[in-house]
């Protein structure tokens, strides 16, 4: 015998219905000896809680809603079968709910809804759905009978969480299927009653537990869960989209994973079908081909220690705390024990070692009548302040990762902290049981999803990590990077198991979002035509909502208003990746700061673009000093502009002309007065002799301007020019000057003895900066490890492109620092 169970999306439609149907059918004609159970159509059981609800407070509304109920049951009748099928599916369900409108009239007239009535309305979810299903498979000429599971599920009068009576349950089930052996029995889920018939329920989600009890008592083969995913996943499918199918469970893992959260399966479930040694498939009614989960006693053997990160979404925990306490015996068990009594479920427990306080989590629901239970059952402790506070805190999720293989294998809980520190998710409280198939964490409900996405990225997904980036400045660099990020994007993903995703585009006007990650393609359209206004406040406000895994703010502006906002960012676990200089190159102590906090937080601020666009100077620069060189001195042609014009100012060609050229081939900024005037250079040698040590400020740097002052005072870039031609004699002499001596004029910044200088400098021919090309920069570091001949980094150092592409390999570095996994389904596919 196999256990067949339809959940209430099985059977929440028309089309739902012809598919477990279907099911049934196939299950027929491969002769399989089976039985079915199930639930009520989707959504039904919450209406008529609803509605007696309603009727308890005389809100004669709930009439219109029985209403509409009927009619959703009549339809999926009549369009399911015909003839005296439907003649008797009409009568069923017309008598139902004349039993139902007529408690619920009780209720509405006494004003008053027990549990005991709230279970006997609830009833009827099951029992029309399990009547449909029965006349339905009847018209499909499939011989079967409906049994109403009150007749035989026996338990006590906890109504809405019936405990089992399994000895009486045991010798009804199998009197009753013994007298059906030649036809399948169709049996209502959840519903069950008392020794004086009363109707009770198993607990929300129950119907599951049906099948198990069921199976128990017939000894079945197995069960089969029919539902709408593929299986236990090893994480809410809702809350994490990489979350996949695990193949195979124990049933103490399936039972860890259920009692923590994961709806698929009610946790009570596994207890019957384990006593027995009865294997559980949870298989998909919309997608029967796939192969579902397997719960049984053997599990998945493979190594993978963590199996699945359920999660509770809402609780409250309860602190008792009191010095008093300590050396106490038997408060915890006075505390739980009279929790217990009024049937209130503990879902999580810790102690401090001192005993000092207790603290455990409740639904939300339950956490009041708990603190008063306490309250009452430690009065006197309490006046004699034995126990000084017991206190709520709200708004709170639960989390576990669960698996067996966990105790084998170290490191697990390591991997799990580091995973939540760098995410910068606090944890308020542990619970690990001393079996170690689960570790429970009591975190901000704020945090969730990205807690458990992170740890579901950190415990499963090691073959594919996910950035998610957030762009400010969509000028040429910006854009050039989202090209590249575009391009690359499928071969990051094969090559380094690295998915980056945009998931926020601005301007200084408008601005997007999506959190699946921008289309690449059309990111212009997206901005021009679906974008918001623009409001940087807003914009962080948003990033920080998201609260996304490995979140980077890419900032592609100049902008210095934007820059006072880094402290903030970082602060708030998001990396920084910026060519813009103004963050490092204004005062030292945002500098310091900035340091700081990305080293407190253990994220990420990098800039290697700051100096030399996508050459390797900062981290030369930083490898060096990590590596214990001393810098002796660093002299540089930091500026692609001023290297360009320098080496194509020859004899016979004015200065004004080449400035001019430049400036037409897109070398300069819009106005070239801004390169000439070196504040440029000065902020780049001024932020590497930060990365030395050195505490300067910008007024510490020793600037000698290529031009004179009235050049830079000019009212518009034409004046300048004109003005500028005026000086094409001197900076003529300056060059023939240099070239009697066989020497260039290079434009040189140069950090020596804690001193900055930037000047415009004659250099001979054994000078490294001697030779230079097109817009090229150079550095060279002249160190106690390279004193004879200084360690030289050269090439081209300006430029949208090589500016995008040094970010990029910014944003790339950083999967790095993620944490290396040993064991992955991936991997042992
Ligand atoms: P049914 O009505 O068939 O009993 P449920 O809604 O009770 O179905 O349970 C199935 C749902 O459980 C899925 O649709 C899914 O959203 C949710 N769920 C939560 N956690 C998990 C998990 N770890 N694996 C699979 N499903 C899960
Ligand atoms: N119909 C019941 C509920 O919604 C039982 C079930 O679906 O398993 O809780
Ligand atoms: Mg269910």
């Amino acid at each position: 015998m196999i256990v067949i169970k339809f959940g209430g999306t099985s059977v929440g439609s028309l089309e739902n219905f012809r598919k477990s149907g279907a099911i049934i059918e196939s299950y027929v004609k491969k002769k399989k000896k089976f039985c079915v159970v199930v639930s009520a159509m989707h959504q039904v059981t919450n209406k008529l809680i609803t509605v007696a609800n309603k009727a308890s407070i005389q809100d004669a509304s709930y009439l219109e809603d029985v209403k509409s109920l009927k009619e959703g049951h009549l339809k999926i009748i009549q369009n399911l079968t015909k003839g005296k099928w439907l003649e008797e599916g009409i009568t069923t369900i017309e008598k139902h709910f004349q039993e139902l409108e007529s408690l619920l009239n009780g209720v509405f007239l006494v004003k008053e809804l027990s549990p005991r009535s709230s279970d006997l309305i609830q009833s009827f979810g099951e029992r029309l759905s399990s009547n449909i299903m029965t006349l339905y498979m009847r018209y499909k000429k499939i011989s079967c009978i409906y049994l109403d599971t009150r007749s035989v599920i026996k338990t006590d009068g906890t109504f809405g969480n019936a405990k089992v009576n399994f000895r009486k349950t045991e010798l009804l089930t199998k009197k009753i299927f013994s007298q059906y052996s030649d036809k399948i029995v169709i049996c209502s889920g959840y519903i069950a009653s008392t020794e004086n018939d009363e109707t009770t329920t198993l607990g929300r989600g129950g119907s599951d537990y049906t099948a198990s009890i069921i199976a128990y008592s017939l000894r079945a083969k197995s069960i089969e869960i029919w539902t709408d995913v593929d299986g236990v996943m090893t994480a809410d499918p809702r809350k994490v989209k990489d979350a996949y199918t695990l193949p195979r469970l124990t049933y103490i893992e399936a039972m860890e994973m259920s009692h923590f959260g994961a709806k698929v399966i009610y946790p009570p479930t596994i207890q019957p079908a384990f006593s027995k040694n009865i294997p559980i498939w949870i298989k998909n009614t919309f997608n029967p081909d796939a192969k579902g989960t397997l719960i049984d006693k053997k599990g998945d053997s493979r190594k993978l220690p963590v199996k699945g990160i359920p999660c509770i979404e809402d609780i409250t925990i309860l602190n008792v705390v009191g010095s008093g306490m300590i050396g106490v015996p038997g408060i915890a068990s006075r505390l739980f024990r009279s929790l217990a009594d009024r049937n209130i479920n503990v879902i999580l427990i810790t102690q401090s070692s001192s005993e000092h306080s207790i603290t455990f989590a409740v639904t939300p629901k339950d956490a009041k009548l708990s603190q008063e239970i306490i309250h009452k059952e430690f009065a006197q402790e309490i006046s004699h302040k034995t126990i000084e506070d017991v206190y709520r805190e709200e708004n709170l999720s639960i989390l576990a990762i669960i698996g067996e293989n966990m105790k084998n294998t170290p490191g697990v809980t390591g991997r799990l902290f580091q995973t939540l520190g760098r995410n910068g998710i606090n944890v308020i409280a542990i619970a690990q049981g001393s079996s170690e198939y689960n570790i429970s964490l009591v975190i901000n409900k704020h945090h969730l999803t990205k807690a458990i996405n992170s740890l579901h990225e950190a415990f499963f997904l090691s073959h594919i990590k996910t950035i998610n980036i957030f762009l400010v400045g969509i000028g040429l660099i910006g854009t050039s990077l989202l090209q590249q990020i575009q391009e690359q994007y499928e071969h990051l993903i094969v090559r380094n198991k690295l998915k980056i995703r945009v998931i926020g585009i601005t301007n200084s006007k408008k601005m997007i979002f999506d959190i699946d990650g921008i289309e690449l393609k059309n990111w212009k359209d997206t901005i021009e035509n679906n974008s918001e206004e623009y409001g940087m406040d807003t914009y962080i406000t948003r990033m920080k909502e998201y609260n996304l895994t490995n979140p980077v703010f890419v900032d592609c502006t100049s902008s210095l208003e934007l820059v006072h906002h880094y402290e903030d960012i970082l602060s708030s676990n998001i990396s920084i990746i910026t060519p813009n200089k103004l963050a490092n190159s204004s005062d030292y102590t945002l500098y310091e700061n900035l340091h700081k906090i990305s080293l407190k937080k253990g994220v990420k601020f990098l800039y290697e673009t700051n100096v030399g666009a996508g050459l390797p100077i900062i981290r030369t620069l930083q490898d060096l000093i990590y590596s214990g060189d001393e810098i002796i001195k660093i002299e540089g042609i930091l500026s692609g502009t001023l290297s360009y014009i320098f080496n194509n100012f020859k004899k016979g060609t004015a200065f004004s002309d080449i400035v001019r050229e430049a400036q037409e081939k897109g070398l300069t900024e819009p106005d070239p007065r801004e390169d000439l005037k070196g504040m440029d250079v000065v902020r780049k040698i001024l932020i590497l002799s930060r990365e030395v040590g050195y505490k300067l400020e910008i007024q510490d740097v020793i600037l000698k301007p290529i031009l004179p002052e009235e050049c830079f005072n000019t009212p518009n870039i034409e004046a300048f020019y004109q003005e500028l031609k005026k000086h094409d004699r001197i900076m003529e002499n300056k060059l023939l000057l240099a070239r009697d001596k066989r020497k260039k004029l290079r434009f040189i910044a140069k950090l020596e003895k804690k001193k900055i200088t930037v000047s415009l400098q004659n250099v001979n021919i054994k000078h490294p900066f001697y030779n230079l090309f097109g817009s090229d920069n150079i550095v060279s570091f002249t160190t106690k490890r390279y004193s004879q001949r200084p360690l030289v980094v050269k090439g081209p150092g300006a430029g949208a492109e090589v500016t995008s592409a040094g970010v990029f390999a910014e944003i790339i570095s950083l999967s790095s620092s993620f944490i290396q996994d040993n064991y992955t389904y991936e991997d042992e596919k």
